[in-house]
C-alpha cells in the first residue's frame, strides 16, 4: 500500500506529505469526511481459538446495492481442524452486520454468538485433527468505514464508485473471515452482484458474467493462496482495456485495466510501462507469482495505491506508484508479513522495488542512488512495529517504508549483488504463498551469503537511529591509518564501511573495513609511490548515516590496539562476480602462518600462497591466474584461508 498523501486525523484534518515524490500529480484529498475516522479500526487482538483451524477456502457471494449502501449475501468458510476436537469456529466480523443464518454443509442450523466484532460458531459435531469443516454464513447490512476505507460507497463523476481497502483489519468490516495475514486461504471465489451498467472487478480470473435484468453478477476466482486483507472489490462503470506481458516466446499473461473513462488518456503512458516493470522485477525476484491469472489496475477514489492480489487498486498513476504496488505482488502478496509487526517485509520491499525499477529502466546505478537519497529517514522509532493496534504505527512512512527500504539497500552492499538477488529469489521461493517474519528473511540471507547477519538485523530492525561517523586519518610508510568513531548517542552499528582514497595522481582505491566497535583504528596498505590527497567514508552512499567530519590528525596513535580484530575471519570477496581481479579480505587476531588456497568447483587447486601475516586486516589480490600464470576459465571458485587450525571459505564467481 502506498499513500500519496497521508491524512492526519485527530479531529483536525490536515495534510501531511509522507512521500513527497508522489505529490506532483497526486489527487490530494484532505477533506473527505470519511477520513475523520480513518485511523479507527475494529481491531481486536487475534482470537486464541482461531489458531485451532486452518482456512482452506472462502466462497464470497455478495449483492452490493449502492442506493441504500448495503451488502447482503453469504460467505462459505472451509477449513481444517488443527486440534483433536474442534467444537467452535471463531471468525472476525463487524458486529453491526446482521446474521440471517449460519449452517453447516448438511443444512443444519448452527448456534453462534456475535459480539465485539467476533462471530463464535458452535459446530454440531466436533471436528477431529486434520478433518474438514464447512460453514455457510448468510448476513448483510451496512459496512462501517474504518482504517483507510475498508468498504466504501463513494461517487466519482456522479456515478457510484464502490471499493474496498481492507489492510490491515478491515476485511472483517464486510465479510466474515479469519482476519489475520498468517492464515491464507488456498483459494477464494468472489461473486459480486451489482446494478447492471457497473463493472465489478476483483482478484484472480473472471470466470463468468451473468446479466439478469437490472442486476449483473461478476464471478471471480482466485486460485492462488491469498491473505484476507488482499481480497478486494472495485466497482464502477469502468472503461476496460488490456495489454500483455510476454513471459516466454510463446506465452503471455493479460494485463487488465479498469479506469475512470476521463482518465483513459492520462494513464496510457505510465500504464504502458507496466509490462516492462513486470519483466524487470521478474528478473530480480523470480517470475511474476500469479502468472496463470493476471495483473492489472482498478482505479478507486482513495488517494494512493493498494496491492490487491492480481489487481492493484490505484488512486493515481505515477510511475513510482505503479512500480511500488507491482513490487508488492511478490513482497506482500506472494510472501506476506505474518503479523503487521513485520510490515517492513511488505512496505520496505515495495519501496525498494521502486528504486530497483529506476535502476533497471535507466540501466544506471545512479538512478537507484538518487531514489534512495529521497528515502533517507533519520527519525526515532524502530522498523519493527511494537503497537499493531495503531494503523499509523504500522504504516509509518519514515520507518516501515523509507528506512526499511534502506535496510535492503545496505544489505545489498554488505552481501554483494549476486548474493543479495539470489537471496531474494530463494526467500521468494521458500515462502511462496506463505507468511513470513523478519528472522526467516534474515536466515535465508545468511544462508545464501554465508555471513552472520544477526547484529545487522537486530540493530536496524529492532533498534533506533543511524550511525554518525567521525573520522580522522593520517598516512605514512605506505600505510593509511583511519580512526573511525561512531558518535551517536544510541548503540553502535556493526557495519562494513567503504573507505575511499583519492591519490595525488587522481587514481582511487576503495577498502572495506569491518567496523565493530565504537572507536576503531584501521591500517590500510597503500600502493608504493601513492600519496593520499583525500579520503571519503561510504562515498557511494550505501549506509544510512551521517558523517560528522573527516580530518587529518597527525596524532593518531597508530600502535593503538583498537583495530586488532578479536577473531579469525574471512569476509566475502570483492567484487563478486569478478572479472579482472578479486580482493580476498581476512583478519587475524595474532601473527600467524596463513595458507590461502583457491579451488575450482571440482576441488582442484588452482592457486595458493603461504605467508606469515601480522595481526589485523589483510587484503590479498588474486588476478584470476593459476600458479603458472595462465588465466583460469569462467566459473565458481572457492577461496580457503587457513591458519592451521581454523579454515574459512568463501565462494566467488569469475565471469569473462
Ligand atoms: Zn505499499
Amino acid at each position: 500500500m502506498k499513500l500519496i498523501a497521508q491524512l492526519v486525523v485527530f479531529l483536525t484534518i490536515a495534510c501531511q506529505l509522507i512521500l513527497a515524490q508522489e505529490i506532483d500529480e497526486s489527487q490530494l484529498k484532505c477533506s473527505h469526511a470519511k477520513t475523520a475516522k480513518a485511523m479507527f479500526t475494529n481491531y481486536a487482538a487475534p482470537s486464541v481459538t482461531q489458531a485451532d483451524y486452518d482456512v482452506t477456502f472462502y466462497d464470497i457471494d455478495l449483492k452490493i446495492d449502492p442506493a441504500p449502501e448495503t451488502i447482503s449475501g453469504s460467505v462459505g468458510v472451509q477449513g481444517i481442524s488443527l486440534v483433536s476436537s474442534l467444537s467452535m469456529v471463531e471468525l472476525d466480523l463487524y458486529s453491526g452486520l446482521s446474521i440471517e443464518s449460519i449452517k453447516n454443509e448438511q443444512g443444519d442450523i448452527l448456534n453462534y454468538v456475535h459480539d465485539s466484532n467476533l462471530l463464535s460458531i458452535t459446530l454440531n459435531n466436533p471436528v477431529s485433527n486434520g478433518n474438514n469443516f464447512n460453514i455457510i454464513i448468510k448476513y448483510g447490512g451496512k459496512p462501517p468505514v474504518t482504517g483507510f476505507g475498508s468498504f466504501t460507497f463513494d461517487q466519482y463523476n456522479e456515478e457510484p464508485m464502490i471499493s474496498s481497502l481492507s489492510e490491515p483489519y478491515g476485511a472483517r468490516d464486510w465479510w466474515p473471515c479469519k482476519d489475520t495475514p498468517n492464515d491464507k486461504a488456498d483459494s477464494v471465489d468472489i461473486s459480486l452482484e451489482v446494478p447492471t451498467g457497473l463493472i465489478a472487478a476483483s482478484n484472480g480470473k473472471l470466470v463468468n458474467t451473468e446479466i439478469n435484468g437490472e442486476w449483473t453478477t461478476y464471478h471471480w476466482q482466485e486460485r492462488y493462496p491469498i491473505a484476507t486483507y488482499l481480497v478486494s472489490v472495485a466497482i464502477y462503470p469502468y472503461t476496460v482495456f488490456y495489454d500483455w506481458y510476454k513471459y516466454s516466446p510463446i506465452d503471455s499473461m493479460r494485463l487488465e485495466y479498469y479506469v475512470f473513462p476521463d482518465n483513459y488518456d492520462k494513464v496510457q503512458n505510465n500504464y504502458s510501462l507496466t509490462k516492462d516493470m513486470i519483466g524487470a522485477m521478474a528478473d530480480r525476484f523470480g517470475e511474476y507469482p500469479f502468472i496463470k491469472e493476471k495483473y492489472g489496475h482498478a482505479e478507486f477514489t482513495w488517494g494512493g495505491g493498494m496491492e490487491h492480489q492480481t489487481l492493484t487498486s490505484l488512486g493515481g498513476y505515477s510511475e513510482g506508484l505503479i512500480a511500488h504496488e507491482l513490487g508488492h505482488q511478490w513482497w506482500g502478496d506472494m510472501a506476506t508479513c505474518a503479523s503487521f509487526q513485520h510490515i517492513w517485509l511488505n512496505e520496505g520491499f515495495a519501496t525498494y522495488s521502486e528504486a530497483l525499477w529506476y535502476e533497471k529502466r535507466d540501466n544506471n546505478v545512479q538512478s537507484l542512488h538518487s531514489r534512495m537519497n529521497s528515502n533517507k529517514y533519520y527519525g526515532s522509532g524502530t522498523i519493527f512495529v511494537e503497537d499493531t493496534s495503531s494503523v499509523g504505527s504500522i504504516f509509518n512512512g519514515g520507518l516501515s517504508y523509507a528506512k526499511a527500504s534502506w535496510v535492503l539497500h545496505m544489505l545489498r552492499h554488505i552481501v554483494g549483488d549476486s548474493a543479495f538477488f539470489a537471496g531474494l529469489q530463494e526467500y521468494g521461493d521458500r515462502y511462496r504463498f506463505k507468511s513470513v517474519v523478519t528472522e526467516q528473511f534474515r536466515d535465508v540471507m545468511e544462508e545464501i551469503s554465508g555471513m552472520d547477519l544477526d547484529s545487522f538485523f537486530e540493530r536496524w530492525i529492532y533498534g533506533e537511529y543511524y550511525p554518525i561517523y567521525n573520522v580522522t586519518y593520517n598516512f605514512s610508510n605506505n600505510s593509511l591509518f583511519v580512526l573511525v568513531e561512531q558518535t551517536q548517542a544510541s548503540e553502535i552499528f556493526k557495519m562494513p564501511i567503504d573507505i575511499k582514497a583519492t591519490f595525488t595522481d587522481e587514481s582511487e582505491l576503495i577498502w572495506i573495513v569491518e567496523n565493530t566497535i565504537r572507536k576503531e583504528l584501521f591500517t590500510l596498505p597503500v600502493p608504493e609511490g601513492k600519496i593520499i590527497q583525500k579520503i571519503e567514508i561510504d562515498p557511494d552512499d550505501w549506509i544510512l548515516k551521517k558523517v560528522d567530519s573527516i580530518t587529518i590528525d597527525e596524532q593518531i596513535d597508530t600502535t593503538s590496539s583498537t583495530g586488532i580484530p578479536t577473531e579469525f575471519h574471512l569476509y566475502p570477496v570483492y567484487p563478486n562476480p569478478f572479472n579482472a581481479g578479486v580482493t580476498i579480505r581476512f583478519t587475524i587476531e595474532n601473527e600467524d602462518d596463513i595458507q590461502l588456497n583457491i579451488f575450482d568447483i571440482k576441488g582442484n587447486s588452482v592457486w595458493q600462497q603461504s605467508a606469515k601475516y601480522s595481526a589485523g586486516n589483510h587484503f590479498v589480490k588474486w588476478d584470476g591466474r593459476n600458479l603458472v600464470g595462465d588465466k583460469v576459465p569462467s566459473g565458481t571458485y572457492i577461496v580457503e584461508v587457513s591458519n592451521g587450525t581454523l579454515v574459512k571459505t568463501e565462494k566467488m564467481l569469475l565471469l569473462k
